[in-house]
């Protein structure tokens, strides 16, 4: 069984692993269909997330069919489920209150455990949902990222006419305007790369876009921070209107914030942390499933597993939306 083995920072290599022979009680065996590279992938290849253990198997978004159970697992063999990849405890203060995504003893596959970019792989049947037949394998592999987004624009007020901007037009930045532009928010994409800003106008009717240096202050009720970087943090809170809300879904190591202009401004800030498990993928899959809910400008290349140095290098370079792995066996 082939899959990614990433020794060290920057060190990938395609290895053969053994298959697990027995499995536990509730667990099942993956065969892969699809997997999307995401920002924390890149993270832990390049070295850049502190909790990242290494040697480790990379990858998260994870879309496959059940090929074996053990005697508890809950699902038939032959049903494609996606996966939760952070673990939960179900016993600490957050899981018993329901916020599963803050858990403290949350696990990350691909990040401190080993993940499943790989022909086949075991997981605990608790971590794995059965995707409906009317989605597609690629819209199936999004129900994890957009899960993310989900969950972080519940933490706000989107309707019809909201002003929301949506700071970085990565894959996250993506699904953020997806979601927006369903709710019938009045978009504004900002980004430093114009290719990315073409593409979110050309594929959302209505949609505004600024280079970050256009953008006026105190003229969105919602701004979503998905770029991951300090100056993107700062531009939220000069753009944001007085008594509106910022939503920090990037991971900018740090920034300077000023915060008389906060306090003035009575601005709200909500931090957002993956999602929980599975309530938010649930309602991923019914906005995936909507026939006007537009995530296809998304994913940008599929590529066959094997050609996995390109694609890292690919989503390593920052220049393209979501970059999938293809683990179907080739006809
Ligand atoms: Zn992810
Ligand atoms: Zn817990």
């Amino acid at each position: 069984m082939l899959g990614l083995y990433l020794k060290n920072p920057s060190e990938l290599e395609l290895r053969e692993y053994p298959t697990a022979s027995t499995l536990k009680e509730d667990e099942v065996k993956i065969k892969l269909i699809h997997a999307g590279i995401c920002g924390s992938d890149v993270g832990v290849y390049k070295g850049k997330i502190p909790h990242a253990t290494y040697p480790v198997c990379p990858g998260h978004e994870l879309v496959g069919t059940i090929i074996e159970s053990g005697e508890k697992g809950s699902y038939e063999i032959g049903t494609r489920v996606v996966v939760g990849p952070n673990t939960f405890c179900d016993e600490c203060d957050y899981c018993l209150k329901g916020q599963k995504n803050i858990c403290i003893n949350k696990g990350s596959l691909g990040v401190n455990m080993d993940g499943g970019f790989a022909e086949e792989f075991v997981i605990s049947s608790k971590f794995v949902m059965p995707v409906p037949d009317h989605l597609t394998d690629e819209q199936a592999v999004l129900i994890e990222p957009f899960s993310v987004i989900v969950h972080a624009l519940e933490k706000v007020n989107i309707t019809q006419g909201t002003t929301v901007a949506i700071i970085g037009c990565g894959t996250e930045g993506m699904l953020a305007i997806s979601l927006a532009h369903y709710l019938g928010a009045d978009i504004t994409a900002i980004d430093i790369n114009e290719e990315k800003l073409a593409k979110a106008e050309h594929h959302f009717t209505g949609l505004k876009s600024l280079l970050p240096n256009n953008v006026s202050e105190n003229a969105f009720e919602v701004v979503i921070e998905a770029a991951g970087v300090g100056s993107a943090v700062i531009q939220a809170i000069d753009i944001v209107k007085p008594g509106g809300d910022l939503v920090l879904v990037g991971m900018a190591p740090e920034a300077n914030l000023p915060i008389v202009r906060i306090v003035r401004k009575e601005i709200t800030i909500h931090g957002s942390i993956i999602y929980n498990f599975p309530t938010d993928f649930e309602k991923s899959v019914e906005f995936l499933s909507q026939k006007s809910f537009n995530a296809e400008p998304v994913i940008s290349k599929i590529f066959p597993f094997k050609e996995y140095a390109q694609a890292y290098k690919d989503a390593v370079s920052g220049k393209y939306g979501k970059i999938i792995l293809n683990f179907k066996e080739e006809l």
